[in-house]
């Protein structure tokens, strides 16, 4: 997480000479602050917490208003105004029914949002959350007491909301200057006076943040409106109250990763007793078992529990998710030494390669890898990998997953004990090719695929028949 710039806007009220100069004496004191917090891809995570921005009020002023599009058109494949004022935020960067957006290649739109009553605005919170350049916030803000003469309770773009009852707030621009866009935003519209103002109509006209493509238009997770005389238990009692985010600090500092079993509580307990200790421990250690010139693993990894997810982990980039059903199944027997597994595809990072490929490694290479670790260094005692009579049928060097490893295993011991590392620093350039094995193992892959089955074969034969 991040801390960003402040952004001052002086507000503007009034057309007469003689009122602005009125209001310059209150505006010099009273100032509309726009606060901006980032978190990164690699340090987002569910519950929006910033420093400088507050987590979204489960309950505010937003919760119970009438949401409106005035101009521009909702994507359907978004979770519609709803999304917006609903209490419940996106556990994950790129969930779309959590989210309100406008339609690709559409410049944004405007909303109403009506609060039923003329109340103390405080804070104005808007919130997003998106890997790529649907992250950034941009839009204006006005607002109304709806009392002004020929107030228009819904001016489309064209009509300039100053001349029909409106009063400007804020502009808000979080797009970064250099860095990515992606990632997760908080926005806090506040005044130095502690009001922004009594209001009961707010109006947001909203910006794509880019047009290079057609998907612009920002991922709205949720709007909060602090109201100055709510309950402050009401306000305070976070959305994000029930997210079990575990922390971890790796050797003081240099890796950060964090459990989140907020969907699933029940395994909050065994995450921190049993999963905790292993991550701490093995990240680090596979970073070393796989090393390559001028690669830096990743240091900010996520792993989250899903309540949802079908199978039993899959890692994309530097999250990894896990699926909630096959893990309770699990919890005593494979559930731990599956997370190594995907820690080690975290650490593999094939996929920078993959982008400029010049070669793609085998699937079978990249999963014989991961489980040759998890298998032969996190875990031998389980022998979870060995080739016996019950699957020596299956024994192909590239039967993928445990079978490779197990070939793996028997290439290190006969012939080259660094034939993984050398794999994998090949794969992570985008250079694998069946050539490696021959230069280090002094066989093609497939002579040495049939040597090891003979041998497999012959130890099976000799294993005693149950
Ligand atoms: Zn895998």
């Amino acid at each position: 997480m991040r801390l960003m710039k402040m952004r001052f806007m002086k507000s503007r009220t009034l057309s007469t000479v003689a009122a602005a100069l009125l209001t310059l004496v209150a505006l010099s004191r009273a100032e509309t602050k726009v606060v901006v917090a980032h978190s990164d891809n690699d340090t987002a995570a569910a519950g929006f917490r910033f420093v400088n921005v507050p987590a979204p009020a489960k309950r505010d002023a937003a919760t119970e208003a009438q949401f409106a599009v005035v101009e521009g058109e909702p994507d359907p494949n978004g979770g519609g105004l709803a999304a917006l004022h609903d209490g419940r935020f996106p556990m994950e960067e790129d969930q779309p029914s959590e989210n309100f957006f406008f339609k690709p290649n559409t410049d944004g739109g405007r909303l109403v949002i009506d609060l039923g009553a003329v109340i103390e605005v405080q804070q104005v919170n808007t919130y997003s959350w998106h890997p790529g350049a649907r992250g950034p916030q941009v839009y204006k803000l006005w607002a109304s007491d709806g009392s002004g003469l020929g107030f228009n309770s819904r001016p489309k773009r064209g009509t300039d909301p100053e001349a029909c009852g409106w009063r400007s707030v804020a502009n808000v621009d979080t797009r970064p200057r250099q860095e990515e866009m992606g990632g997760q935003y908080g926005v806090s519209v506040l005044s130095s006076e502690g009001v922004l103002g009594k209001y009961r109509y707010l109006l947001l006209d909203i910006s794509r943040t880019e047009d290079k493509d057609g998907f612009g238009n920002t991922f709205y997770s949720g709007i909060c409106v602090i109201d100055r005389n709510a309950s402050p238990a009401e306000v305070l009692e976070m959305a994000s109250s029930n997210v079990a985010v575990e922390r971890l600090e790796l050797e003081g500092g240099k890796y950060h990763i964090t459990l989140n079993t907020t969907e699933t509580p029940d395994l909050t307990a065994w995450a921190h007793e049993s999963l905790a200790p292993v991550v701490k421990e093995w990240y680090p250690k596979i970073v070393e078992l796989l090393p390559s010139e001028g690669f830096e693993a990743p240091t900010n990894i996520s792993i989250v529990f899903s309540q949802n997810m079908r199978g039993v982990a899959a890692t994309g980039g530097t999250r990894i998710r896990c699926a909630a059903s096959w893990f309770r199944e699990n919890l005593k027997g494979e559930a731990v030494g599956s997370v190594v597994h995907e820690l080690v595809h975290v650490a593999q990072q094939y996929g920078r390669a993959r982008r400029s490929a010049s070669a793609t490694t085998p699937g079978w290479v990249v999963e014989g890898i991961a489980d040759y670790i998890r298998w032969f260094k996190y875990e031998p005692q389980s022998q979870g990998a060995r080739i016996t009579k019950r699957n020596i049928a299956r024994a192909r060097y590239d039967a993928s997953y445990r079978i490779t490893a197990a070939f793996l295993d028997w290439v290190a011991e006969k012939h080259d004990k660094s034939i993984f590392m050398q794999l994998n620093a090949a794969a992570r350039e985008g250079k694998y090719s069946e050539e490696l094995w021959k230069k280090f193992a002094g066989k093609t892959v497939q002579e040495l695929g049939e040597d090891w089955k003979k041998e497999m074969e012959a130890n099976a034969e000799k294993e005693p028949t149950q």
